[in-house]
């Protein structure tokens, strides 16, 4: 059931395991601390069983997993006893993203079911943060569970949104209402594109807030699966009016953190 795995790139020395509410991801990274491998599935409700067997699979892909150190983290860290260390996702991601990007700044998470704000110095330190694990709106769940109503794939969502010159407004604030809200306006023959305008406008507000409670300091960066919708950064920028810059592979963010900081236990390893 793996839906995404890397080819190796270089020697594993290190992993890092981010088992999210939404997908499990492995990063290994080489001496240096480059990303070198990974694997990306969606997350089971048996989590220890799922842990085990991609570890397994990460053994044989890197021959010498059984002496690699391996730190997780995400919603489910806990749950992982192979691991040296657990280390909460804002360490994680703040450490990925300043790996990749060499910058301090805002950083806005935004995953499956939460979404997080963190302010990184210019030195790389977590100065500052905010976190929705509350509420759905604002996460990805928001926009996948209308988008399934309007049969558009998940994949084609920012598309779809940004091809919209009208948009709707959504009034609901609520995942479960919007939902309500969207099969009523399909019923009353507005069309999916400013539907699903309208949809992303309603998430981009909601991130907004967060990042105004924090307080942002360009530039604003992204990680986390839903910034890979293209109308995420798009529509970020439109309404902060600041420049939005990406790591290549924002969903392997938190477990490239995880796997630096496992690759620091190393005699030698890169500080
Ligand atoms: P978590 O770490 O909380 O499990 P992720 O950061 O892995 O979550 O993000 C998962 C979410 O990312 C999915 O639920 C989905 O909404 C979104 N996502 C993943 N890939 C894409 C894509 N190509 N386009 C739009 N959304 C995506």
């Amino acid at each position: 059931m793996t839906v995404d795995a890397g080819p190796r790139t270089g020697r594993i020395r290190a992993l890092g395991i981010d088992v999210g509410s939404t997908t499990v991801k492995i990063v290994g990274v080489d001496a240096q601390g480059n990303l070198a491998w990974h694997l990306l599935e969606p997350a089971t409700p048996r989590v220890e069983d799922q842990v085990a067997r991609l570890l397994e699979r990460a053994r044989q892909e890197t021959f010498e997993v059984r002496s690699i150190p391996l730190v997780a983290t995400g919603y489910g860290r806990k749950l992982v006893r192979q691991a040296a260390r657990q280390v909460t996702e804002i360490t994680c991601h703040a450490r990925g993203v300043y790996r990749e990007l060499a910058h301090g700044g805002t950083l806005v998470d935004i995953g499956g079911q939460d979404s997080k704000v963190i302010g990184i110095s210019p030195k790389g330190d977590v100065v500052d943060f905010a976190m929705n694990d509350k509420c759905a709106a604002g996460t990805g769940r928001f926009l996948e569970n209308t988008a399934s109503r309007l049969g558009v794939p998940l994949e084609r969502m920012g598309q779809v949104a940004l091809s919209a010159s009208e948009e709707v407004v959504i009034s609901s604030t609520c995942t479960v209402f919007a939902e309500s809200e969207v099969i009523s306006l399909i019923a009353h023959g507005v069309a999916v594109e400013p539907i699903l305008r309208g949809l992303h406008r309603s998430l981009i507000k909601r991130i907004v807030a967060m990042i105004r409670t924090v307080g942002l300091a360009p530039p604003l960066m992204l990680s986390g699966g839903v910034v890979q919708n293209q109308a995420i950064p798009r529509m970020l920028e439109q309404e902060t009016g600041e420049k939005v810059i990406l790591p290549s592979c924002p969903q392997l963010m938190g477990a490239f953190g995880a796997a630096l900081i496992a690759l620091e236990t190393l005699p030698g390893g890169e500080t």
